[in-house]
């Protein structure tokens, strides 16, 4: 079964560019513009992964991951942070609203592709509990 990919970005060049990478890849990709809708497409579908904006219309990035990780259904789900601005600082406060990690923009194919895939990878605590 492909897994599913939520991809969160209001930037339609970084949109396509993450759907493209991520379907080639043999993903079955997701999307939402904002984050309200994100959540809500979250809930739904379920999927393995978010790939989340931080700076979106209404709701940003950060609020839409703690509200992701405080709710029961989604907090499994990883939450990785779309970030062009990845100074010191930036990654205690992506770590602090319950993001996995962060991917750094502007996207590069390659890079990208290997950074999503080692994430989907890497064991979240919640699966060692399980184990
Ligand atoms: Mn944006």
């Amino acid at each position: 079964m492909m897994q599913k990919i939520l991809v969160v970005e209001d930037n339609p060049t970084n949109m396509k560019l993450a759907t493209a990478v991520l379907e080639h890849a043999g993903y079955q990709v997701l999307t939402a513009e904002a984050a309200s809708t994100g959540i809500a497409i979250a809930r739904e579908s379920l999927p393995v992964m978010i790939l989340m904006d931080i700076h979106l219309p209404g709701m940003d990035g950060l609020e839409a991951a703690r509200r992701l990780k405080a709710d029961p259904m989604t907090q499994a789900i990883k939450v990785v942070a779309l970030t062009a601005f990845a100074m010191k600082g930036d990654e205690e406060r992506i770590r602090a609203a319950g993001c996995d990690g962060y991917i750094a923009k502007p996207i590069k194919y390659k890079e990208f592709l290997a950074q999503v895939q080692s994430m989907l990878d890497s064991v979240s605590p919640g699966q060692v509990e399980q184990a």
